[in-house]
């Protein structure tokens, strides 16, 4: 929906600096993610690691020509046709535009808050509620400062009911999202620990998320929930409430039963007098919680039970994630099966373009119809056909009846079929041959026909990492640091064996100072995949140097002699301004010039113009542990002298740096100019063995299940001695894939099924038991070897060995699946 520039600088009340005539459709924050140019509004938000004022001439050379901004640019006058709008603070800027975008929209809105549970709560309730109304909801899991309003703004006016969901990390937000979302009916869905580092107490996080609800006409949570109740009650609210309760016959909405069984749930209750029930195909208790609160929402809207038990039956699991994997035929498949809109799509092809920028790679899209978006086909499949276009995909693959009818809109390479299955019939899929591939199609498509179709499947073990985990971790570190602190990211050994590309491609997203790598060929293969972020090689091979010229990867320099020969082969290559990482040894002993070696080595980089130094540091030897404190504050003390001593030879800043993850948690004061984050960004505090956001998944499926007598033995030379008759299941997973030989013969355990199923006799090459005997499990059933619920600190206790080595051992052929939410 578009307003006029003359309105969006009143509405803010900014100072207006150009008069180019503009009507705004859409609302950027992301300079990354410009799709329309011309109808663009950027704002230039500042956060406490970035000013959006920076990328203002890239976008305006990209075709942007309104910006909001706190700063004018300096040469001003060098934008032609371009709006300015100053104002104070352009994220407030953009909550006010939006609270009042709000205020034009007569309708319900639900506001969808609590700790976990509120994407499912809003993607039910869309399952729910539509088709007969349209309904705009946030897309994904935009519920942040920023998120809110980029959701809120996409209320237009055929929407008849809204749907958005608003989390916060502290207090004082909710006043900030209220009035933009400004609910009419409000869910709390939970309450729990998680997001809990700036709240004194749960309590003071449930009254804070409580503000969203001020001035709701109704309020719908958990009765039985004494927390939550205690603090509705102290909020004295005037709204209706819809509590609903196991327990207590008295409250409004009353749950009679809950009956379990293989395939589903069935629900009884009775509201405003009447008995009925419904069934949903799911057992898990967070499941039915989500249920309980979409039926109340459902009933509040007056929609009937029958409608209602007929939906609920209907009820999909939500595909949170988006999953890169690994096609056929040197295809990267992305898989987002979350659902069709158009603001999903967006997201996903912004996915794509981000991680195909300079490969040269073919971008093949396969959508399916987009349903219930309320909108006429006409302009929708227009409004598609210009994304398409602007998101430089090169082929569509259109399926379905209502796609296939404009596809004439698409102007690039294309094909359309009415059914997946004529699809997959077509033969067509097994053409694609090095492209990558997304895959976007509403559920009754059946997407996942293609995908398998399209998967490369090797091996039934894989290694799952979340990278909004990553993320977080890296915004945890982060927060701990000075604003002007850099801050290298180690991903050398493949990323702690998580997979370098994904990780650094995520780290240069958010924008990190510099990557750091073991070996050349490590940062070669970064740089041919498309990362141009500044490359550290910690371990440079004199064999080697030439790649680094080639790549632009800077090495880092450890001794006169390996500096020497770096000098001689850059004056060979042509090489020039190389910047290198000059290693001090502070105690390490292993690599490094002393630091009495300064004003000698400032001499001889004086002497030659072909290496600059770019940098200074040292590594501390046992920052993790208290009994080293003495030890480490020497080794601070020294490197900072030294520091000081080459630094006063140059008039150019040489960064220092000597923190690694736990120095960063110990050390806030020895932060110098830089830090280097290892595997706290793996989400392992090395210095408590906690885990902050499990980032590595190793999990496996079961392959077969034997039932042992008890006089039996299982695997080599029979160690697995059995006590009693067994269930004993076989895992396609073995030490050969990095499940270490030590953690056999009930050392260590697995989950299956959320249970400890112990390892039993030796562990072989590509095979383990476990044994299930307890457990309620069967074949193809999955095991966790490690992951959120069996953190890898427990299987580095069993080895006593640091968790850096379970996470590098996971071998090159299990599988790496990443996704994000
Ligand atoms: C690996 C490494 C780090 C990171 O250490 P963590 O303990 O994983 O944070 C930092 N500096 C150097 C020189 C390293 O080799």
């Amino acid at each position: 929906m578009s307003e006029t520039i003359e309105e969006i600088t009143s509405v803010m009340g900014a100072e207006r600096i150009g008069n180019a005539p503009a009507r705004i459709d859409w609302i950027l924050t992301d300079s990354r993610s410009l799709c329309f140019p011309e109808e663009t509004l950027f704002f230039a938000l500042k956060t406490k690691r970035n000013d959006g004022h920076k990328y203002i001439h890239e976008l305006y050379e990209r075709g942007v020509r309104n910006f909001v901004v706190s700063d004018l640019p300096e040469n001003g006058e060098a934008y032609v046709d371009t709006n300015f709008l100053k104002v104070a603070n352009p994220l407030r800027a953009l909550q006010r535009l939006v609270a009042k975008h709000r205020e034009q929209f007569q309708i319900p809105v639900v506001g969808i808050t609590g700790s976990n549970g509120k994407t499912i709560v809003k993607e039910w309730l869309y399952q729910l509620l539509s088709p007969e109304r349209i309904i705009t909801r946030s897309p994904r899991s935009y519920n942040s400062q920023i998120g809110v309003p980029l959701s809120v703004w996409l209320l237009n006016e055929h929407t008849e009911l809204g749907i958005f969901e608003a989390g916060i990390s502290e207090m004082g937000e909710m006043e900030a999202l209220r009035p933009i979302i400004q609910p009419t009916i409000g869910v709390l869905t939970n309450i729990g620990g998680a997001h809990q580092e700036n709240f004194t107490s749960l309590q003071d996080k449930c009254m804070e998320k409580l503000q969203l609800f001020k001035d709701c006409d109704v309020i719908i949570y958990n009765g039985d929930n004494e927390l939550i109740s205690s603090c509705v009650a102290k909020s004295l609210f005037t709204a209706r409430e819809i509590a609903w309760s196991m327990k207590d016959t008295e409250r409004p909405l009353f749950i009679e039963s809950i009956s379990k069984d293989e395939t589903g749930t069935t629900i009884k209750y009775r509201y405003l007098g009447f008995f009925k029930e419904y069934r949903i195909p799911f057992i898990d208790d967070a499941s039915i919680e989500n249920s309980l609160n979409c039926l109340a929402v459902a009933l509040y809207l007056m929609v009937s039970p029958e409608v209602i038990a007929e939906r609920m039956l209907r009820l999909e699991p939500v595909a949170m994630r988006l999953e890169v994997k690994e096609g056929k035929n040197g295809c990267v498949l992305i898989n987002d099966s979350y659902n069709s809109d158009f603001a999903s799509l967006d997201i996903a092809l912004d996915f794509m373009a981000r991680r195909t920028e300079d490969k040269g790679r073919k971008r093949t899209l396969i959508l399916s119809d987009i349903l219930e978006s309320g909108q006429v086909s006409k302009l929708l499949y227009r409004q598609v056909a210009d994304l398409v276009h602007s998101r430089g995909v090169d082929r569509i693959i259109g399926v379905g009846e209502e796609i296939s009818a404009y596809a004439s809109r698409f102007e690039i390479e294309k094909q359309f079929f009415r059914s997946t299955n004529e699809l997959l019939a077509s033969g067509v899929l097994s053409g694609l041959r090095n492209e990558v591939v997304l895959i976007k199609g509403a559920r009754v498509f059946h997407f996942d026909d293609i995908t398998d179709v399209l998967e490369l499947k090797v091996h039934e073990t894989i290694l799952e990492i979340n990278l909004n985990a990553l993320t977080a971790n890296l915004n945890y570190y982060r927060n701990k640091l000075k604003p002007e602190t850099k801050m290298v990211c180690m991903v050398k050994a493949s990323a702690y064996g998580a997979g370098s590309f994904e990780v650094a491609k995520t780290l240069e997203d958010q924008r990190v100072d510099y990557l750091a790598v073991a070996v050349a060929d490590e940062g070669a293969d970064l740089r041919k995949a498309g990362i141009h972020c500044p490359i550290i090689i910690m371990d440079p091979e004199v064999s080697a140097f030439k790649t680094m010229f080639d790549y632009k990867l800077e090495p880092e320099v450890y001794s006169f002699q390996m500096l020497e020969e770096l000098i001689k082969a850059a004056e060979r290559e042509g090489a020039a301004n190389v910047p290198v990482h000059i290693k001090v040894d502070t105690g390490m002993h292993r690599l490094g010039f002393a630091p009495s070696d300064m004003p000698r080595l400032a001499e001889r980089l004086h002497r030659q113009s072909t290496v600059i130094p770019r940098s200074i540091f040292s590594h501390l030897v046992g920052s993790d542990s208290d009994r080293f404190d003495p030890f480490t504050r020497r080794q601070i003390e020294t490197f900072e002298a030294a520091a000081a001593d080459l630094q006063k030879e140059f008039n150019h800043k040489i960064i220092r740096h000597i923190c690694n993850t736990a120095g960063i948690e110990r050390y806030p004061g020895a932060q110098f100019d830089m830090v280097r984050l290892g595997l706290g960004l793996y989400g392992i505090d090395p210095y408590t063995n906690r885990i902050l956001h499990n980032v590595t998944t190793l999990k496996t499926t079961i392959l077969q299940i034997h039932d042992v007598p008890a006089d039996e033995t299982v695997g080599y030379s029979r160690k697995g001695v059995l006590s009693r008759d067994s269930r004993i299941a076989t895992l396609p997973i073995g030490y050969a894939d990095g499940l270490n030989r030590r953690l056999g013969n009930g050392h260590a355990y697995c989950l299956v099924n959320g249970k400890k199923a112990p390892y039993v006799g030796n562990i072989c090459m590509d095979v383990c038991m476990i044994d299930v005997t307890d457990i309620d499990c069967k074949e193809g059933d999955k095991a966790i070897i490690f992951g959120d619920d069996l953190p890898v600190t427990v299987l580095s206790d069993v080895l006593e060995t640091i968790p850096y080595e379970i996470l590098t051992s996971v071998s090159g052929r299990v599988k790496r699946i990443y996704y994000q939410d």
